[in-house]
């Protein structure tokens, strides 16, 4: 049995709506459905919501909730962390949950976000710019505004932990075993496993083909063991051709690295459920 709680429709950048969504996650046999459209930015965005149809969005999925039956649909949004400008609490109270995601790490002088996750060539733009070609002050930047989200405004989904990495090509700026980079991530999973938050493993670096591993890597998925983070997997779908796309290898890696349970939105709470390749057992 499968689910899915990182999924864009047409309310912002995905190519399908939320019934294509539905009819895609029926035929695959999934039992609970999260929609997480970006939540909308207090400025332009060509990927985010648009404030004026938040509300359609949430009256279209309680709309939709009363017409399905064997699947369970959660109203939720991913949420971005700017300090002062928007966190996942903003949103909190009119949704079943949250995904809290840093995808901006400070902004250009002209007052334009710089955006980790757009072109390799916008990524060097901010680099230079912003933090004078010092990829490890971007990098530490990132991670602190992680902590800093979790801290003041804890997601129940911590989205893409290190998507940073997908512009580390060929590791042109460090490697993952770089001390600098594993203490970032050290201080990042205990400020998680503080605040309580889910994180997830997510799909899409690998079947894009951005990047060879899911976001987090495997070796910090070992840690997250360790530390008895609870996790889920997702695909960060923006098309139904994704909605599951690279769970069954992904399941069977978790598997094999000693994960024992998955945590799904089921029955209205977050619950551990027991898995293998196909999917959770025992609903
Ligand atoms: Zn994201
Ligand atoms: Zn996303």
């Amino acid at each position: 049995m499968w689910f899915n709680f990182h999924t864009h429709s047409t309310y912002c950048d995905g190519k399908s709506n939320l019934q294509q969504l539905i009819a895609e996650a029926e035929k695959l046999n999934l039992i609970s459905l999260g929609f997480s459209s970006h939540a909308p930015l207090p400025f332009e965005s060509k990927w985010c919501m648009k404030k004026e149809i938040l509300g359609s969005y949430l009256n279209e999925i309680r709309h939709l909730k009363k017409n399905t039956t064997q699947l369970q649909l959660y109203a939720g949004l991913e949420v971005d962390y700017i300090p002062y400008f928007i966190n996942p609490k903003d949103f909190s109270s009119q949704l079943d949950y949250t995904i809290g995601s840093v995808h901006f790490v400070e902004k250009f002088s002209d007052g334009r976000g710089w955006e980790i996750d757009g072109t390799h060539s916008f990524f060097l733009e901010g680099l230079e710019q912003i933090f004078k070609k010092n990829f490890r002050k971007a990098c530490e930047r990132y991670f602190e505004l992680t902590r800093e989200m979790v801290k003041t405004s804890a997601p129940d989904v911590v989205g893409h932990l290190d998507k940073i990495k997908m512009q580390n090509i060929a590791n042109i700026f460090f490697h993952e075993t770089d001390s600098w980079y594993v203490d970032q991530l050290d201080l990042t999973l205990a400020a998680i496993k503080k605040a309580g938050s889910i994180v997830e493993v997510n799909t899409r670096g690998v079947y894009q083909k951005k990047t060879s591993t899911t976001y987090p890597s495997p070796w910090i998925l070992e840690k997250i063991i360790k530390k008895k983070i609870p996790v889920t997997v997702s695909s960060d779908a923006h098309h139904t051709s994704d909605l599951i796309n690279h769970f069954s290898k992904t399941l069977t890696g978790l598997k094999q690295m000693g994960f024992n349970e998955l945590f799904v939105l089921y029955d209205q709470k977050w619950q551990p459920f027991a898995f293998d390749e196909n999917g959770i057992k025992d609903i």
